[in-house]
């Protein structure tokens, strides 16, 4: 008999499933960690690698996987938009078989699996902010659909798995999320500006600026994460996770060149097709249900990630 929950998270070595391994090993909990390192990296988790309650497995979720677990994170797939558009195919492979694999040992270990959806399922939407209720406004043939449409097929198997299989689901829907470990050349938003302000090069604004997101600090979707893993069984999602404060992409470059202290000037960039116009979770759900908010404020949230990048940018 094992006496400590034996907890499986895909994409572990990534941005946000390096620091939730690190959060359910710290619960008491025995971590296993699979990933293919396609955006993740060993030195996200290079203190784990000695404890005797983590394990790291190199293996792609487009295949099998027999392992004995009690519980499924699923989070392997690359979430910048620069990384999952490189091999679209192999996205949405990733996301569907992914699914299928994952959800096929669920369901023979009757473990309980939680998919990281994300607000991309949302599209460019027409109601703001958004609430779970929304169906969307997906271009299905775009060069975003690889993503977004997968995400949106790996939804509809877990709650046809849910309801013909009778597992124990969870689906979160998250928003755009930032912090330490974000690789320097993740290419989304937060990291990209922070590590230009750095480097003192052009600040690379996409479009006139104008476009919002809402951005949630690590620990604080970290937390909610876990807190929608151990609700009770009735709980399936999906469910937002996210912070509630909004802004444009231009307030967001002025903001990290003020704390950088920068003297970085800013670049007009041609916007990318079907690059959604504005994001804002409504979490009513998450605050009722998990009794959930995120804490950090952007200021907050970008000052540690300043630190980290500061830290492993070459001087
Ligand atoms: P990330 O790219 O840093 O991490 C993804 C991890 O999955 C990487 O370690 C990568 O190597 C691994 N991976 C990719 N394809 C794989 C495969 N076929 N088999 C095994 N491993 C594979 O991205 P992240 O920001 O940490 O995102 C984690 C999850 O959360 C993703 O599923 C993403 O869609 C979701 N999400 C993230 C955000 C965000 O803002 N960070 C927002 C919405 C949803
Ligand atoms: N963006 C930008 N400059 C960059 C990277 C991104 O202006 O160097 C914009 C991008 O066009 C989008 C927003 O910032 O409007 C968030 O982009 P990100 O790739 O972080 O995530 P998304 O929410 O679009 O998936």
């Amino acid at each position: 008999m094992h006496s400590r929950k034996r907890i499986l998270i895909t994409g572990g070595a990534g941005f946000v499933g390096s620091h939730l391994c690190r959060a359910l090993v710290g619960t008491g909990a025995d971590v296993l960690c699979v990933d293919n390192f396609f955006t993740g990296t060993r030195d996200n988790i290079i203190d784990l690698l000695d404890n005797p309650h983590f394990e790291l497995m190199r293996h792609d979720v487009t295949f099998p996987l027999y392992v004995e677990v009690d519980e499924i994170y699923n989070l392997a797939c690359p979430a910048s938009p620069v990384h999952y558009q490189h091999d679209p195919v192999q996205t949405t492979k990733t996301s569907v078989h992914g699914a299928i694999n994952l959800l096929g040992l669920a369901k023979r270990t009757r473990a309980k699996i939680l998919q990281a959806s994300t607000s991309e399922v949302y599209g460019d939407p027409n109601i703001h902010p958004q609430p779970e209720e929304y169906w969307g406004n997906v271009n299905p043939v775009g060069i975003r659909s690889c993503y977004d449409e997968g995400k949106r097929c790996a939804e509809t198997l877990f709650f046809d798995y849910f309801r013909q299989h009778q597992l124990r689901i969870k689906v979160a829907r998250i928003f755009n999320t930032y912090g330490p470990s974000m690789h320097p050349n993740d290419g989304r938003v937060v990291s990209n500006f922070i590590v230009q302000a750095l480097n003192g090069e052009p600040i690379t604004i996409y479009g006139d600026g104008s476009q919002t997101r809402s951005f949630c600090f690590v620990s604080d979707l970290v937390r909610g994460l876990i807190a929608l893993m151990d609700s009770s069984d009735d709980v399936t999602g999906p469910i937002n996770l996210g912070n509630p404060g909004e802004f444009t992409i231009k307030q967001l470059a002025e903001l990290v060149i003020e704390m950088t202290g920068s003297r970085s000037q800013i670049e007009y960039l041609p916007l990318p097709t079907d690059d959604p116009m504005q994001r804002q979770p409504d979490i009513s759900k998450a605050r009722d249900i998990l009794d959930w908010q995120p804490t950090i404020e952007l200021r907050s949230g970008l000052q540690q990630t300043i630190q980290y990048f500061s830290k492993i940018l070459p001087t």
